[in-house]
């Protein structure tokens, strides 16, 4: 053999298989003395290579030239059996090789029992001195075929490594371009050492701080303290980062206020989500920390703005009303222009019940309406009520009856909001129903609640509806007993205060007809 006759292959994986591989031909051409050896390998997806020793290495190896297993070349396909001829001009199937392929004349071909869709032979020509291959060389290429085997195994096992390597990657590097873009800021910490595993460049605006992969979680907490919107100082074992990684309690959305390295606080919305792994194990936490500051500030904004406009319109209302309540309308003989000033009257009400509420629920959604609480007394929020209820037009010719007991204690809460919340519920007992109102007041023992209701005689509520009717804009379309279309706020917003006081809110039906709407309010605040 020439020097120019060296192996080649038609495809320059460079991977370790290839290599071994490609020295096959070579091996087998020495243990034999055959002038060519090859080995065809079509993969599962239909590349078919060829390693080959003995050609010339300049040979253009172009697909259209590549041998396709046609004539001979394809016997070996379908039959186990091996290919072993003398000459192989002399055969009637031997075509399928390439036009430029050197005189062959004995020919051995093996077929390599490769797994999972791999096609393999591996083929010797040319016997030394012109003579036909003996059953020795071909025991030696069947041997040398269990080594192909091997070498597609590991080619096989290598792919599959090499995809779920790509693959891995590929999530990694989405991961982190999804951290990357976030608005949030982001950290991920180990749960076996607490050691940082990634952050995204706005967590570190957040916190404040620098950080560093490898770093200690505790790093970070000795930087900066989080509070509730209590005020109070979140201890290291609460924080959700540690609940995550300790217990695998998961936060989701919970307001706070970071106070960070250089003394700036800043309002949050933090959430920490466990990452597990086989049979539930916790790996690693997330910690999302989102800045609330802009999104609170336009609330405020929108808080004051709303604040401004619905001021601007009560005063005017205001006025035409204590005009309107001003005139001695008995005296006027005209009947046509008493109906006009009591409408206009019932306007006025409906329109400053309108805007109050949008007022009070704007200032819940922007969380600029904070309870306010001191000592205080029921009968005081409800006689005001009372009172305020019967200058409205709906209120005029209705019997209100208040029913406290002696001895009922003093309360520490907020009374303009509770005062506003019998507000809307008297307000609804005199738009919706007909006859007297009854308000009971009784102190629970057992609880140490208030217990406020407020009882109708009107048509009543279908208790099917009982749990919606709280739900903001939600209305009774049909049933209506006088009353003006409201906008659905008043129930929501009583809901709200007195969840805020840390109470409850129903309604009952009454045997006799009509509805009992009742709050609950904790006679103690519970963190005072
Ligand atoms: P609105 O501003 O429309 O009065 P609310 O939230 O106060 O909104 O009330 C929601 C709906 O509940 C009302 O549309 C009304 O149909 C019904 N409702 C409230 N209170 C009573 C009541 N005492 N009797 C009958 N229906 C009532």
């Amino acid at each position: 053999m020439n020097s120019d006759h060296q192996q080649s292959s038609s495809y320059t994986h460079n991977s370790s298989v290839d290599r071994a591989l490609s020295k096959i031909p070579k091996l087998a051409r020495e243990l034999t003395g055959a002038d060519y050896a090859a080995i065809t390998i079509k993969q599962p997806h239909g590349e078919l290579r060829i390693f080959h020793d003995g050609l010339d290495k300049n040979i253009k190896w172009q697909d259209k030239e590549l041998p396709q297993g046609r004539g001979l070349l394809g016997r070996l396909g379908p039959v186990d059996s091996p290919i072993m001829l003398s000459d192989i001009s002399s055969h009637p199937d031997s075509y399928g090789f390439p036009d430029w392929h050197p005189p062959m004349k004995a020919l051995v071909g093996l077929r390599v029992f490769a797994r999972k869709g791999y096609k393999a032979n591996l083929y010797i020509a040319n016997a030394p001195d012109n003579r036909e291959f003996t059953v020795q060389d071909t025991e030696t290429l069947t041997q040398l075929t269990q080594f192909v085997e091997f070498a597609l195994e590991f080619a096989e096992l290598h792919d599959k490594e090499r995809r779920t390597r790509i693959i891995t990657e590929a999530t990694e590097n989405r991961l982190q371009a999804v951290i990357d873009g976030s608005l949030a800021g982001v950290v991920i910490v180990s749960a076996s050492d607490k050691l940082l595993l990634g952050f995204s460049k706005q967590a570190c605006m957040i916190l404040g701080c620098n950080l560093e992969v490898g770093a200690p979680l505790s790093e970070i907490n000795k930087s900066v303290a989080f509070f509730g919107t209590n005020g109070q100082v979140i201890s290291e074992q609460d924080l959700p980062i540690e609940r995550a990684l300790t217990n695998g309690i998961e936060t989701i959305a919970s307001e706070m206020v970071l106070h960070r390295p250089d003394g700036s606080k800043l309002p949050v919305l933090v959430s920490a989500a466990t990452i597990r792994i086989h049979r539930g194990e916790i790996d690693s936490s997330v910690l999302i920390l989102q800045d609330l500051s802009d999104i609170l500030q336009t609330e405020r904004m929108k808080s004051d703005f709303l604040s401004m406009v619905t001021h601007d319109l009560r005063t005017p209302l205001a006025l035409i009303k204590g005009i309107i309540n001003g005139m001695d309308v008995d005296t006027n003989a005209n009947g046509e222009i008493q109906a006009d000033l009591e409408s206009i009257d019932e306007e006025v009400d409906h329109m400053t019940e309108l805007v109050s509420n949008l007022l009070d629920m704007s200032r819940i959604e922007s969380g600029t309406k904070r309870v306010d609480n001191e000592v205080c007394h029921v009968t005081d929020i409800l006689s005001d009520a009372v009172q305020r209820a019967s200058s409205f037009r709906y209120g005029v010719d209705r019997t209100v009856t208040i029913k406290v007991p002696k001895n009922m204690p003093e309360m520490y809460a907020d009374p303009g909001q509770l005062g506003r919340v019998i507000d809307n519920l008297l307000s609804n007992a005199m738009k919706y129903t007909l006859g007297d109102v009854d308000i009971i007041c009784s102190h629970m023992s057992e609880t140490d609640n208030i217990r406020t209701e407020i009882a109708d005689k009107g048509n009543g509520i279908p208790v099917t509806l009982h749990p919606e009717i709280f739900d903001k804009f939600f209305r009774i379309r049909s049933g209506k007993q006088g009353g003006r279309d409201g906008a659905g706020l008043g129930l929501a917003i009583c809901k709200s205060v007195v969840g805020a006081h840390g109470g409850q809110i129903g309604v009952k039906s009454n045997d006799a007809g009509g509805s009992t709407f009742w709050f609950d309010i904790p006679r103690e605040r519970l963190d005072r």
